[in-house]
């Protein structure tokens, strides 16, 4: 599997993009900063995409990934539970931003089609098996196990403290998360939703209790302002885990396993 990371935070800028990541080319974590980290040539490749949630920096660029699809006559599957479906199809593709993708450029072929997913309950998107799994969230979120025969991911999402609730229906080999904000910004973290690296150091503390294992880490999501602090406390609590743990970059590109 290769894994691509798109983006890795959670403001835009010219240096930092939203989150989306690529498996293999063909299936998108997330919408964030997709178009604006391919070609052309890459985004025709994409088949898929699983949401984690609603918030716009995991789906904004369905809309302009929807107009690169225009012209190619593929239908893109979108997955993700009710609420973020909802507001998919309630807010973003009513037809009065872009042209209403849900429909257009025929009801036949559409350029997406929507599937709303149990949690727990797995699927198969192209050639992986999928599962999404609830993690906290500001809003209705799920995280993703993606699975095949050779590796598994669990990319959370944006997901805050607690999230080690999720541990019990994931084993990832690779776990691709969140560190929003320093351990400075431990209220607002609460508020919305994210982790610290103290969380962070929590739920792979409590990971490791449960499994026997730590999986491989890639944290992302990072807020600009806390940035630097975010990977001085993750390089510690690193240390303290006795293992690495990657921060995301935009453009990586990881082979796994
Ligand atoms: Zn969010
Ligand atoms: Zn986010």
């Amino acid at each position: 599997m290769e894994l691509r990371i798109l983006g890795a935070h959670n403001m835009e800028s010219r240096d930092t993009r939203f989150e989306a990541h690529l498996v293999d080319g063909i299936l998108a974590l997330d919408a964030g900063g997709l178009t604006r980290s391919l070609s052309f040539e890459e985004q025709h490749k994409i088949r898929a995409i699983v949401l984690t949630h609603r918030h716009f920096d995991h789906i904004r660029d369905l809309m302009p990934f929807g107009l690169t699809m225009r012209d190619s006559g593929v239908t893109v599957d979108v997955y993700g539970i009710e609420d973020t479906l909802d507001f998919v199809t309630d807010k973003l593709m009513d037809g009065s931003l872009y042209p209403p993708f849900l429909e257009f450029p025929s009801r036949e072929k559409p350029i997406y089609a929507l599937h709303e997913v149990e949690p727990l309950e797995e699927f198969q998107v192209l050639d992986y098996k999928v599962k999404a799994v609830p993690v906290p969230h500001a809003v209705p979120a799920v995280g993703y196990m993606v699975s095949t025969n050779d590796v598994s991911v669990f990319y959370t999402g944006d997901a805050g403290k607690g999230v080690s609730e999720a541990w019990q229906h994931a084993e990832p080999d690779i776990l691709l998360t969140e560190v929003t904000f320093g351990n400075d910004g431990e209220q607002t973290a609460i508020e919305s939703g994210h982790l610290t690296p103290a969380y962070l150091e929590e739920a792979l503390f409590e990971f490791k209790r449960q499994k026997g294992y730590l999986p491989r880490v890639i944290a992302g999501h990072m807020n600009p302002p806390y940035e630097q602090e975010v990977r001085a406390e993750v390089k510690h609590i690193a240390k303290k885990l006795g293992i690495e743990i990657m921060m995301a970059e935009a453009d990586m590109r990881l082979s796994l396993p």
